[in-house]
């Protein structure tokens, strides 16, 4: 189905849980979160069930994403039923890596087509901060998994912040020359969890052409420019939401684990599909997607995103 302004939407990123086994500086307060009961999340079967009238819509690709998709119980068993749904072509997750290794084999065999693993730095000590929570060695061992199940092709999701990652861009670049995987360098979003975040954390993506001027450009791939290096067998993506706007192109529809569809990630738009089936829900979809802005108000350091509620929630 096409939204108001021509865009095709074909994507739709469904954020199982807003719970998380890490507390990521930009995304969740050290504390946790508190705010939904376990009666307030949709069940698999209702979430299936979205995904399923969201495919007789046009809805191709299901990205699976949260908080931690692998801390929902029963996850295989949605990854099945989407994976079957008439319609979808692909199932994606994006995950921290930390549990991947114990669920790669099965999440292959239910029907999951290939990960994004999140990793931000490639120093232990500096993960065990910026995470709160985390462990490096098992996001390593997350990524060995994926590979060895065929998730692939891989991306590796590496948010940009200014002092504290930036001087690891060539060491983190440095996998796809090695490795057939895309590094994607994000660029830090001001959602409520990043307000910690001063000017300096603010990293344009040009800084990873600056730093690496051995980087040719390749194509255009969704949201991310690719590059890589003339002797690398994976690629370099930059992804721009602050710098460049990608608006234009957005395919996207989002679903959260307590059942709001957000036509935008950054306004507060939200349609409830709670309660909804058949063609109720049908409409729903239809008017989530109809309700796509042409584009969301300028983001910056001092202009925060109007998404109302933390990335952990959503599901980036
Ligand atoms: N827990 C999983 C993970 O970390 O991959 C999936 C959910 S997480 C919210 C999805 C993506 O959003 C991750 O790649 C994460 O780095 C990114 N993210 C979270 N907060 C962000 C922010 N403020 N700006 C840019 N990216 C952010
Ligand atoms: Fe958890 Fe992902 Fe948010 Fe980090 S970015 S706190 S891993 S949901």
């Amino acid at each position: 189905m096409e939204d108001t302004y021509a865009r095709p939407i074909d994507y739709l990123r469904l954020s199982v849980t807003d719970r998380c086994n890490y507390r990521c500086q930009y995304c969740m307060p050290a504390e946790g979160i508190t705010k939904l009961a376990h009666s307030d999340l949709l069940t698999l079967e209702e979430m299936a069930e979205v995904v399923a009238a969201a495919a007789s819509l046009g809805i191709r690709k299901v990205r699976i994403t949260g908080g931690e998709p692998l801390v929902r119980l029963g996850l295989p068993s949605l990854v099945a039923a989407i994976s079957h749904t008439k319609g979808i072509e692909e199932v994606a997750m994006t995950t921290n890596g930390s549990l991947l290794s114990a669920f790669a084999e099965e999440l292959k065999a239910a029907g999951l087509d290939r990960v994004n693993i999140s990793l931000d730095t490639l120093q232990p000590e500096k993960f065990a901060r910026m995470t709160r929570l985390g462990t490096l060695s098992d996001v390593f061992d997350g990524i060995r998994a994926a590979f060895a199940a065929g998730l692939t092709p891989l991306k590796l999701n590496v948010v940009l912040l200014g002092g504290v990652n930036d001087e690891e861009i060539p060491a983190l670049a440095e996998l796809s020359r090695r490795y057939p995987l895309e590094v994607r360098f994000i660029e830090l979003m001001p959602m409520l969890g990043a307000s910690g975040f001063g000017r300096e954390a603010y990293l344009p993506c040009r800084t990873v052409l600056d730093r690496l001027p051995a980087l040719l450009p390749d194509k255009e791939s969704g949201v991310a420019q690719l590059y890589r290096f003339p002797d690398g067998v994976g690629r370099v993506g930059l992804i721009s939401p602050l710098s460049h706007h990608f608006c234009s192109r957005c395919n996207k529809l989002r679903l959260t684990a307590d059942g709001h569809l957000k036509p935008c990630l950054h306004s507060q738009e939200e349609i409830s599909v709670r309660g909804l089936h058949g063609d109720d829900l049908i409409a729903a979809l239809q008017t989530a997607i109809t309700h796509k802005p042409r584009e969301h108000g300028a983001l910056s350091w001092t202009e925060p995103s109007e998404a109302g509620r933390r990335m952990n929630e959503i599901g980036g």
